[in-house]
C-alpha cells in the first residue's frame, strides 16, 4: 500500500489559525523582530515568509535589514536594542551571516527567553537537560509531523540523517527525550542503508537530493524529509519521494511538508516567548 502523505501545509495552517484566534483577544500582541544582514536570496525568501506569517497571526513584527558590510558591533548593538525592547518578545537573526560576522557570537547575544530560533547555547543546552524552553523550530516541526500520524515515538528505532546544530542534533535530542532509540548518521557514516533500513522513524536533513531511496527504507516507516534543494526551477527534498512513498507508511512531501510546519512552529515559539517574558516581569 502506498504511503499516506503527511500534509504539513494543512497542519501548519490549522496551527496558525489557532494562534490568530488566541492573539485576536490579546491586548498586548506577541512581537517578533526579524534581522537580516546582506541580501542572500534564499534568506530573503525565508524572512519574507516569516514576516507574512507573523502578520497573518496578528503579531507585532519589525524587520531590520542591515547592509552586507555591517560590522559585528552594528549587529550586536541592534540585538542588544531588541533585547531591551519590551514590544519585542522574539528576536531572530537570519542565518547564514556574511563570512566576516561570527554567527555563534551574534546568536548567543540574543536573550535566551527571546531566542525564538532556539539556537543560543543556553537553549540548545536546555534540550540536553530535558528542560526545553524554546527549541529549534525545524526539530519541533519534525516531531509534530511524526506525532500527527498517530505514531508513538516511545520505543521506536529512530534514525536521523544529519548532525547540524540547528536541525539534526536537536531533532535527535527531542526523539531521545520521547524515548526513541536514536541513531544519528552523517556524512562520514559508513553504509548508511544499514542504519536507515532499521528505522521505524527516519528523519532526513542532509541537503542532498535523492540521498534516500526505496531500498534504504523499512516497510511502513514514517519518513520526514527536511531537505530543501533546488532542482532546476523546482524544490526537492533529500528523499526520492516517488519511489519511497511505495514502501513507507507515512511521508512528508517537499514542498508542503516540514517547511510550512517550521514556519508555524516559529510562530508558536514567539507566542511562548511572550508568555516567558510576562513571567519574568
Ligand atoms: P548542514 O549542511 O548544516 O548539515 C547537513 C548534515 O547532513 C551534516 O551533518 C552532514 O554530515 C550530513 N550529510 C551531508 N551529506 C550526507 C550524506 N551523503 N550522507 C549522510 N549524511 C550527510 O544542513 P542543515 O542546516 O542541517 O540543513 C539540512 C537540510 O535541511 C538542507 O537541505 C536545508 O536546506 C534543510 N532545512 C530545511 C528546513 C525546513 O524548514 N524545511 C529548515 C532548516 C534546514
Amino acid at each position: 500500500m502506498p504511503a499516506k502523505i503527511i500534509d504539513g501545509k494543512k497542519i501548519a495552517e490549522k496551527i496558525i489559525s489557532e494562534i490568530r484566534s488566541k492573539v485576536k483577544n490579546m491586548k498586548e500582541k506577541p512581537g517578533l523582530a526579524l534581522v537580516m544582514v546582506g541580501s542572500n536570496p534564499a534568506s530573503e525568501v525565508y524572512v519574507n515568509f516569516k514576516e507574512k506569517d507573523s502578520k497573518e497571526a496578528g503579531f507585532y513584527c519589525e524587520r531590520h535589514n542591515l547592509d552586507e558590510s555591517a560590522s559585528e558591533m552594528d549587529l550586536l548593538n541592534l540585538v542588544n536594542q531588541l533585547n531591551n525592547n519590551p514590544k519585542v518578545h522574539g528576536v531572530l537573526v537570519q542565518l547564514p551571516l556574511p563570512k566576516h560576522l561570527d554567527e555563534k557570537l551574534v546568536t548567543d547575544a540574543i536573550l535566551p527567553h527571546k531566542d525564538v530560533d532556539g539556537f543560543t547555547a543556553v537553549n540548545l543546552g536546555n534540550l540536553l537537560s530535558e528542560k526545553t524552553i524554546l527549541a529549534p523550530a525545524t526539530a519541533r516541526a519534525a516531531i509534530h509531523l511524526i506525532e500527527s500520524t498517530g505514531t508513538k515515538i516511545e520505543g521506536k528505532n529512530a534514525v536521523v540523517i544529519g548532525r547540524s546544530n540547528i536541525v539534526g542534533k536537536p531533532t535527535a535530542m527531542m526523539l531521545l527525550e520521547k524515548n526513541a532509540t536514536v541513531t544519528v548518521c552523517h556524512s562520514r557514516t559508513r553504509n548508511l542503508a544499514e542504519y536507515t533500513r532499521k528505522a521505524d522513524i527516519l528523519v532526513v536533513a542532509a541537503g542532498k537530493p535523492d540521498l534516500v531511496t526505496k531500498d534504504m527504507v523499512k516497510e511502513g516507516a514514517v519518513v520526514i524529509d527536511v531537505g530543501i534543494n533546488r532542482s532546476g526551477d523546482k524544490l526537492v527534498g533529500d528523499v526520492d519521494f516517488d519511489s519511497v512513498k511505495e514502501i513507507a507508511g507515512f511521508i512528508t512531501p517537499v514542498p508542503g511538508g516540514v517547511g510550512p510546519m517550521t514556519r508555524a512552529m516559529l510562530m508558536e515559539n514567539t507566542l511562548k516567548a511572550m508568555e516567558l517574558s510576562s513571567k519574568l516581569k
